[in-house]
C-alpha cells in the first residue's frame, strides 16, 4: 500500500505502529478549495437552510467537519413494545399504523400509532410537522427515544436506509431551526469531499506520532463506530490545532526578539496629573498592572502584554495609563477597538480624560466623513494627535504614525496570531493587549505564550453582584413592571433586542420597531432612545451622550452596547430572546449594568422552556447561577468545548476547536517538540506553511 495516492480508509483506533503500512503518502495536489466553497455548494442547501446553518456559524463546507460534536448518543438496547417498562431508552422496529398532528401553544405535536409483532404503542415527536406526510400507515420506521406512561418520545427516527438512530450518532451544536437530521447528513455530503483535501502533515509525522490521516480523522469524528475511535479522531485534529498555535508562537516569539522599541523614561508630571485627575483610588490590582506595564516601557524589547480582567474591572484607566506615558514622552499612543461603536466608545471616554489634561485625541473610524478623515490623517502624521482611536483595521492599515511609542489592542481574543506577529514585525511600538474574556491559566499560556500576563482579579470595590432572573415571554410585562420601578426612582435602564444575524440594517430596523413599540406600549411616558449600528456616528453620539446626561430614561439597543458602554446610574437591563444569545455574549450584555453602588437587575426572557435547544437552556441557567466570568468561561467551556472560549465569535488562530487542555496536555507536549523541531527539517516546514495558512483562512470565516 505504501506510496499510492489512493486514500485508505485506516480502521481508526489502530495506531500507526499497529499498521504501519496503512499509511498512505499525502496526495499530490491538494484540493482545499473544496472545503472552503460556500455551504451552498452542497446538495440538499438551500436558500432558507443556508441561511439558519449561517446563524450557527456553519457558511463553507469546511465548517460543517471543523466543529466538534457536543457529544455523542449513548449506546441503547433494541427493544420489542412488550418488552418496554416504564421510563427507558431503547430503539424500536415498527410499522407506522396511523399519524396525526395537533398544536399546544407554539408547540406542534405530531402523534403516531406504531407497531410491531409483540403489541402497539403511542410514538410523539415535537415540532416535525412536515414528518406527518411520510408516516403513511405501512411504512417502517425505526425509532429511537424513551418509553414514558404517555407512550414513547420519539429523539430520532430512520426511514427506510438512514442511520439516525445508531447508537454514537453525534450530536451537535445546533440552531432550533436546523435539525440534527439535516446537520448529519450534511457533515456525512461534506466528508465525501474530504478525501480531496489532502493531507498536510508529511507521512513520516503521522506515522512517528501514531497518528490517523486528517480525512480519516474527520470521518471518526463525525461517524464514530465506538467513542474510542472518536477520540482518536479527535486527537489527530487537536494535534493539527496545536502545532499551528506552537508553530505560530515561536514565530512570533522570533519576530519578538529581533524587534526593538525605544524604552520609555520614567513617569513624570504628566502622569502625576492624570493619577490626581482620576475620581477614585485605583485598585491594588490595578496598581500591580501599572508597576508591570512601567517595567516593560522601560525595557528597548517592545512590551508585549496581556490585561485581563473582567467585564468592569476597571480596564481603560490601565490602558490610559500606558497611552499617556507615551505622550508624556512626546511620542503618540493609539488604541485600536474592534468595532465602530466601540471605538467611540473609548474615545469619549478618553476624550473627557485626556482634555483636562491638555492631551489631545483623534477618533478614527470608517464612518466619518472623507475630509474628516483626511484631517484626522494628518493630524496623527504631524504628531499634533496624541493619542489615537481607532478600528484595529484603520489604524493598521492606513494610519501613518509620527511617533507611535504604545499600541493598546481591545478585545484581544478577536484578534488572530497573524495579525499580532504583523504588528510586532512592522512598527515595533510597545503593545498592550486587553481582554474581558477570563480565559483559564492552561489555556493562556498555550493560546498567548509569548505574552506576559496582568489580571485584574478583583473589581473595584463596592460593587454589588448583578441579580439576574430568567422569565419566559408570558411572564415579561412583570420584567417592565420591575424596570419601571427603577425608571420610576431616577435610574436608568437597557433593553436589549434579540439577535438576528441576516443583516445589520435589518436589525437596526428591528430595534426602531422595538423602540417605537415600547415608547407606546410598555414604557409610554418615558423617553426612549435607540442604539444600533446603522446609526451615522454623530447621531450614535449623540444618543450616548445623552444617555449619559440622564436625558433619556431607556436605551433600547442592539448588541453594539455590549462592549465599552459605562453608564453608572442604569441599574436594569432586559435581554429579549436571551436564548438566542452565547454565554460570553449574555455575560459582556450584562456587564453593562452593575457599574455603580446600587443593586442591579439583568432580565433575561425566552421562549418556554421546553421549546428551547438544550444549550441555551444551559447558557440561561448558567446566567442565573452566577456572575463570575471565570466560572462563566469554564461552563462555557464545558458547553460550547475548549477553543469556541476564545472564538466567542471569530478569533483566527486562537479557536481551538478540538483540544481538550485538560487531557491533551501530552498532546500539546509533542506540538512544542515538533514545532521546535521545525528549523531542521525543510519538510515540515512546509506543512507547518500550509496549516498556517488553512487556519488563517477558517479565521477569516
Ligand atoms: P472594563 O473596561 O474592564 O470593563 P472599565 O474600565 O470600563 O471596565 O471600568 C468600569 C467602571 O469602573 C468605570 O465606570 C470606571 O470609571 C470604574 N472604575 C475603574 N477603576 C475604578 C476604581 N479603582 N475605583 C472605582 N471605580 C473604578
Ligand atoms: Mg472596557
Amino acid at each position: 500500500m505504501k506510496g499510492t495516492n489512493t486514500a485508505v480508509r485506516l480502521p481508526v483506533g489502530l495506531t500507526g505502529s499497529d499498521a504501519p503500512d496503512a499509511w498512505p503518502r499525502p496526495r499530490s495536489v491538494p484540493r482545499p478549495e473544496r472545503l472552503e466553497a460556500a455551504i451552498e455548494t452542497l446538495d440538499g442547501v438551500g436558500p432558507t437552510i443556508a441561511r439558519r446553518l449561517k446563524r450557527i456559524g456553519l457558511e463553507r463546507v469546511g465548517d460543517l467537519l471543523w466543529q466538534r460534536p457536543r457529544r455523542y448518543e449513548q449506546p441503547v438496547p433494541a427493544k420489542k413494545i412488550s418488552e418496554l417498562f416504564g421510563d427507558e431508552e431503547a430503539t424500536l422496529d415498527v410499522v407506522v399504523r396511523a399519524a396525526s398532528s395537533r398544536r399546544r401553544g407554539r408547540l406542534k405535536i405530531l402523534t403516531a400509532r406504531v407497531a410491531d409483532e409483540t403489541d402497539e404503542i403511542k410514538a410523539t415527536w415535537f415540532n416535525q410537522p412536515w414528518l406527518e406526510s411520510k408516516l403513511v400507515p405501512g411504512t417502517r420506521v425505526r425509532l429511537r427515544g424513551r418509553s414514558n406512561r404517555f407512550g414513547f418520545a420519539v429523539s430520532s427516527y430512520d426511514l427506510e436506509g438512514e442511520v439516525e438512530t445508531a447508537d454514537f450518532a453525534p450530536v451537535y451544536p445546533a440552531g432550533e431551526d436546523v435539525s440534527q437530521k439535516k446537520l448529519r447528513e450534511l457533515r456525512l455530503r461534506a466528508l465525501e469531499l474530504v478525501r480531496d483535501a489532502g493531507e498536510p502533515l508529511p507521512a513520516a509525522l503521522l506515522e512517528t506520532e501514531s497518528l490517523p490521516l486528517r480525512a480519516d480523522a474527520l470521518a471518526a469524528l463525525h461517524r464514530p463506530r465506538a467513542l474510542a475511535e472518536a477520540e482518536t479522531g479527535r486527537r489527530r485534529l487537536a494535534f493539527d490545532e496545536l502545532l499551528v498555535l506552537q508553530i505560530a508562537l515561536s514565530r512570533t516569539a522570533a519576530a519578538r526578539e529581533q524587534a526593538s522599541a525605544e524604552a520609555i523614561p520614567e513617569p513624570g508630571e504628566l502622569i502625576a496629573r492624570y493619577r490626581t485627575s482620576l475620581p477614585f483610588v485605583l485598585t491594588p490590582d490595578q496598581e500591580r498592572a501599572l508597576v508591570e506595564i512601567d517595567g516593560d516601557l522601560a525595557r528597548s524589547t517592545p512590551m508585549q502584554r496581556l490585561l485581563q480582567g473582567d467585564v468592569g474591572s476597571g480596564k481603560t484607566v490601565v490602558a490610559l495609563y500606558a497611552l499617556l506615558r507615551a505622550v508624556e514622552a512626546g511620542r503618540q499612543g493609539a488604541l485600536m477597538a474592534p468595532t465602530e461603536t466601540l471605538a467611540e466608545q473609548h474615545f469619549l471616554t478618553i476624550d473627557e480624560l485626556c482634555q483636562p489634561l491638555g492631551v489631545r485625541v483623534s477618533l478614527l473610524t470608517s464612518s466619518i466623513r472623507a475630509r474628516e478623515h483626511r484631517a484626522a490623517r494628518q493630524l496623527i502624521a504631524s504628531g499634533d494627535a496624541h493619542v489615537v482611536v481607532g478600528t484595529h483595521a484603520l489604524i493598521q492599515e492606513e494610519v501613518d504614525f509620527h511617533d507611535l511609542a504604545v499600541a493598546v489592542v481591545d478585545e484581544q481574543h478577536r484578534f488572530g496570531v497573524g495579525q499580532r506577529s504583523a504588528l510586532v514585525e512592522g512598527r515595533s511600538p510597545h503593545v498592550l493587549h486587553l481582554t474581558a474574556t477570563p480565559i483559564p491559566r492552561t489555556l493562556a499560556l498555550t493560546v498567548y505564550g509569548d505574552l506576559d500576563v496582568s489580571e485584574l482579579a478583583s473589581p473595584p470595590a463596592e460593587r454589588k453582584p448583578i441579580v439576574t432572573a430568567w422569565v419566559t415571554e408570558d411572564r415579561s410585562s412583570e420584567a417592565y413592571t420591575r424596570l419601571r420601578r427603577h425608571l420610576d426612582d431616577g435610574r436608568q435602564a437597557y433593553v436589549v433586542c434579540p439577535l438576528i444575524e441576516e443583516s445589520e440594517t435589518k436589525v437596526a430596523r428591528a430595534a426602531e420597531a422595538e423602540a417605537e413599540r415600547l415608547r407606546t406600549g410598555e414604557l409610554q411616558g418615558y423617553r426612549v432612545g435607540c442604539l444600533h449600528g446603522r446609526l451615522k456616528p454623530g447621531d450614535r453620539r449623540a444618543v450616548m451622550a445623552s444617555f449619559k446626561a440622564g436625558e433619556l430614561d431607556v436605551l433600547v439597543a442592539t448588541t453594539v452596547i455590549e462592549v465599552g458602554v459605562d453608564v453608572a446610574n442604569a441599574t436594569i437591563m432586559i435581554v429579549q430572546e436571551a436564548d438566542r444569545f452565547g454565554l460570553a455574549q449574555l455575560h459582556q450584555l450584562r456587564g453593562r449594568v452593575g457599574r455603580g453602588a446600587e443593586q442591579s437587575y439583568c432580565l433575561l426572557v425566552s421562549r418556554p422552556r421546553e421549546e428551547l435547544t438544550e444549550g441555551a437552556v444551559e447558557r440561561l441557567e448558567a446566567m442565573v447561577e452566577t456572575t463570575d466570568g471565570f466560572a462563566l468561561a469554564e461552563r462555557d467551556l464545558e458547553i460550547r468545548g475548549e477553543g469556541q472560549l476564545l472564538g466567542a465569535r471569530q478569533s483566527g488562530l486562537s479557536d481551538l476547536r478540538f483540544v481538550w487542555l485538560r487531557k491533551d496536555r501530552d498532546l500539546l507536549e509533542r506540538a512544542r517538540e515538533v514545532a521546535r523541531g521545525l528549523e531542521d527539517e525543510g519538510l515540515l516546514a512546509a506543512a507547518a506553511d500550509r496549516l498556517l495558512g488553512e487556519a488563517e483562512h477558517l479565521g477569516e470565516s
